[in-house]
């Protein structure tokens, strides 16, 4: 006989407050500052069960490991599946302080993450909203649940200011070696 899902694995993702949102997106963007500094795009993302603990948390690592597969979403998915022992995650959260791209949100809708709250909109290559919504194509069999703009505005910066100071240190670079 094969059980597919258990009715436990199937109830909701934890409501949160939106204090509690608050303080998990500004625990996440003083993670994500660090993972700038050590020259990533600064993203961390945190992922909690139905009871709000949680159970996988990464950061980029795409560089420090030489990784495409190394976005914070997929580092906290593989982290929580293995706590989890599941690869079904409907009754858990995702949370992130800019929108998934498409690898990341293809991967959360194979997940079946319940919900996903993120604070930035990526207009360049956000798949949740920001130039496709990859949760409402139809190749998306299971519906999530999606809440952007938490924080909106530092999680926004935080990103803005680290392609701003790549830029300025890229040019540094430029001109010492044509001196
Ligand atoms: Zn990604």
């Amino acid at each position: 006989m094969i059980i597919l899902q258990t009715s436990k694995k199937l109830s909701k993702p934890i409501a949160l407050s939106q204090e509690e949102k608050i303080k998990w997106m500004t625990r996440l963007l003083t993670k994500a500052k660090l993972v700038g500094e050590r020259g990533e795009v600064p993203i961390a993302a945190v992922i909690l069960d139905k009871r709000g603990r949680c159970i996988g948390y990464g950061e980029n690592r795409r560089e420090a490991m030489k990784d495409p597969l190394g976005h914070a979403e997929l580092v906290a998915l593989r982290q929580a599946s293995w706590i989890n022992n599941d690869w079904r995650f409907n009754n858990c959260t995702l949370i992130v302080n800019l929108e998934p791209c498409p690898m990341c949100a293809g991967a959360l809708i194979q997940a079946r993450m319940g919900m996903i709250i993120y604070g930035a909109e990526d207009k360049k290559r956000g798949a949740l909203g920001g130039t496709i919504n990859l949760a409402e194509h139809k190749s998306a069999h299971h519906n999530m649940l999606i809440e952007k703009g938490i924080m909106e505005k530092e999680s926004r910066k935080i990103i803005v200011d680290w392609f701003k100071e790549k830029r300025v240190l890229s040019r540094n670079n430029l001109l010492s070696k044509s001196r």
